[in-house]
């Protein structure tokens, strides 16, 4: 990567990227930036002062200027390009992911590919922005519509998904004519230093896509900048409605999906062979962070300890290590503060009488003894008055809860303050259809225990999941990006009628 330059400590400065170049500014201080598998420190993440963001956007304000003149096919070319070279840079991308994040090369992969459907659908922009017309609405009088940039849109992410939750904006952003400003997650920043690189190697002009990183304060300026339209943001929901509440007051558009703890139905006549293949890929896939992990299940009319039991045999044999390392198909949690947590949360549900049916608390994986690794955890009859089951645990824990009904079920899992996804395992079609009519979530699953849509449908939760009207990328993320603008037109030479004081349209 281009941007690093030696700090004192020896270590790697990772910089922002500003005006097409790697910018380094007035920094407030330095992030240490972690290797979760190793717990070793490698790099240092530059915090951007006021000053370092006012630069980003004003330079994003005068490149959005002139991109915005772009034509459509101009811009579409270079998301054609973009989409290119991400594909041809996954291997390079996946690696900083995983050094920084700490998933496996596989899963890491995996979300570059599920960014780039985002690029596929920004290639495609033009057909999205179409507009409509009516002509003779009255004598002579025609109407047309027309979406246009909203202007310097800022996108705020979590760790978890350091190349897809961009992904899912700023393709759509820049699209739609819109100068783009990444705050990359302090802990997993470089694949956003390197998609910056891509833009300009597929010729977007300097300045429409930038990368600032910074500490809270620096995200209150961002929500607070005059200058700055519109705010997407991704990540817990604490920080989702501190985000939702001062960018609103400061008069922009915003969207914000938080957290979730999604929960699966298991309906007795699923083929549970099946359902517990699924929910364990689903809880322990990216030891569990993600929004869209599975980390709930209800298990309806007795077959709790059966479920478990399958559930088990699968979980026990995920190969949990280094992320680079062959085979691995787990790797750690994100640092030590988030496995504290996580253990905490399980011995807290064992406290009040839950039963821990595979343990994953103790594990240590040979050679990197420092790193911040979990096994696999299913705890089964979890109280719905604990901690572990109310919280998000964002970790590789399956928490099971029984219910006699469906009935009982759904209002278990409507009554959780989050409604990211949901899914149902049944062989049943016609509580199926019913499950995805009661459910409160917007994403739903049957027999999918992940549900996420594909980048040409969008994508969001609902209650404390997403604070804002629009979901994120597709059709949504067009909107979101977008003003409506309708043009009521008549020329005189067609001379149709005199003006009038009234305001009786003409027919
Ligand atoms: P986070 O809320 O701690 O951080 C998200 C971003 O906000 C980061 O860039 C961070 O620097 C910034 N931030 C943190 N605290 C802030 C504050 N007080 N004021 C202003 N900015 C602040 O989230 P995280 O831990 O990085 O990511 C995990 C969370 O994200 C989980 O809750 C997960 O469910 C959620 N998530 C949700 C989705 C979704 O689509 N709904 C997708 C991915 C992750």
């Amino acid at each position: 990567m281009t941007q690093s330059t030696p700090a004192a400590s020896g270590l790697r400065t990772i910089t922002h990227w500003i005006d097409g170049k790697p910018y380094e500014g007035s920094p407030i201080g330095r992030f240490p930036v972690e290797n979760p598998g190793t717990g070793e420190v490698e790099a240092e993440l530059l915090q951007a002062s006021d000053a370092d963001l006012d630069y980003a956007v004003e330079v994003a304000t005068r490149a959005q200027k002139e991109w915005a003149k772009y034509s459509l096919a101009k811009r579409t070319a270079i998301m054609f390009r973009m989409r290119d070279l991400v594909l041809e840079h996954q291997d390079e991308m996946a690696r900083l992911i995983v050094a920084e994040h700490g998933k496996n090369y596989s899963d890491a992969i995996g979300e570059i590919q599920r960014g780039r459907e985002t690029l596929d659908f920004a290639t495609a922009i033009n057909l999205a922005l179409k507009g409509e017309y009516s002509y003779d609405i009255s004598t002579g009088v025609d109407i047309h519509t027309l979406r246009q940039p909203v202007g310097v849109v800022a996108g705020i992410c979590p760790f978890n998904f350091p190349a897809m939750v961009p992904m899912w904006m700023h393709p759509i952003a820049i699209a739609t004519g819109n100068a783009f400003i990444l705050k990359p997650a302090s802990m997993t920043p470089s694949a956003a230093l390197l998609t910056a690189e891509l833009y300009q190697e597929a010729g977007l002009p300097d300045g429409v896509f930038n990368v600032v990183s910074g500490n809270r304060k620096m995200v209150t300026k961002v929500l607070e900048h005059p200058g700055i339209n519109a705010i997407s943001f991704v990540g817990s929901t604490p920080v989702a409605h501190i985000v939702q509440d001062t960018g609103v007051t400061h008069g922009k558009r915003v969207q914000a999906l938080g957290g979730a703890n999604n929960h699966a139905i298991v309906m007795p006549d699923a083929d549970l062979d099946f359902a517990a293949q699924h929910i364990s890929a689903a809880a322990f896939g990216a030891a569990g962070e993600r929004c869209m992990a599975l980390p709930v299940v209800v298990a309806v009319g007795g077959i709790g300890p059966d479920l478990a039991r399958r559930v088990k045999a699968h979980a026990e044999r995920i190969k949990v290590g280094y992320g680079m390392d062959e085979g691995v198909e787990m790797g750690p949690v994100i640092d030590a503060k988030s496995k504290e947590k996580i253990i905490g949360l399980i011995n807290e549900g064992e406290s009040k009488g839950a039963e821990v049916v595979l343990d994953g608390r103790g594990l240590v994986i040979t050679g990197h003894e420092n790193g911040h690794f979990l096994g696999p955890t299913i705890v089964d009859n979890v109280p719905l008055d604990s901690e572990l089951y109310r919280e998000e645990v964002f970790g590789p824990v399956l928490v099971i809860v029984h219910a006699d009904s469906y009935d009982e079920a759904i209002g278990i899992v409507n009554s959780s303050p989050y409604g990211n996804g949901s899914a149902i395992f049944t062989n049943d079609g016609g509580v199926a259809r019913r499950f995805q009519l009661d459910v409160e979530a917007g994403m739903v699953g049957i027999n999918v225990p992940i549900p996420t849509p594909v980048a040409y449908y969008s994508f969001g939760g609902w209650k404390e999941s997403l604070l804002g009207d629009t979901h994120i990328h597709g059709p949504e993320g067009v909107k979101f990006y977008t003003r409506a603008k309708a043009v009521t037109s008549r020329w005189p030479s067609e001379k149709t009628y005199a003006a009038t004081m009234s305001f009786q349209r003409e027919e």
